[in-house]
C-alpha cells in the first residue's frame, strides 16, 4: 500500500451513464449494477482524464492509501476503438479524428480537433 492520487467516485451522484468507462485508458472503471466503480485500484493512475467526463461531477480525486499504480498491467489491458464516442458538431469518431473532452452548459461532449477552432473563434 502506498498513499498516492486515485479516482473517488460520488455513488449517490452517479447515474451509470457508463461515459466515463472507455476515456479510461486503463480500463479501471466498470458499470457494476448500476455504478461506476474502480474496478482494480493498482489500474488508476490517479491523473484524472475521466473527471471532466461525468456529467453529474461524480468523479473527483484524492489522496488515500491504496495500490500502488501498476504501468505494465494498466499497459497490457484491452484496447478498443468506441464507437459510441463523436464528435458533437461532425459526429466523427475516434477511428477518424482527435477527439477532447468539453464542457459546455452542465453538458459534457466530445469535440474533434478540427472543430475544435470554430468554438474558439466563435
Ligand atoms: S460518467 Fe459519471 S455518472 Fe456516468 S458512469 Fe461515470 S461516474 Fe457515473
Ligand atoms: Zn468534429
Amino acid at each position: 500500500m502506498v498513499k498516492r492520487t486515485i479516482v473517488k467516485i460520488d455513488e449517490e451522484k452517479c447515474t451509470g451513464c457508463g461515459k466515463c468507462v472507455a476515456p479510461c485508458a486503463e480500463g479501471a472503471i466498470q458499470i457494476i449494477d448500476g455504478k461506476a466503480k474502480v474496478v482494480s485500484e493498482e489500474l488508476c493512475d490517479g491523473m484524472g482524464y475521466c473527471i471532466g467526463l461525468c456529467p453529474e461531477g461524480a468523479l473527483t480525486v484524492e489522496e488515500r492509501e491504496t495500490e500502488e499504480f501498476d504501468e505494465k498491467k494498466a499497459e497490457s489491458q484491452l484496447r478498443k476503438t468506441d464507437i459510441s464516442i463523436k464528435c458533437f458538431n461532425c459526429n466523427k469518431g475516434e477511428d477518424e479524428v482527435y477527439l477532447l473532452p468539453l464542457r459546455h452548459k452542465m453538458k459534457s461532449e466530445w469535440v474533434c480537433t478540427r472543430c475544435l477552432p470554430m468554438l474558439i473563434h466563435g
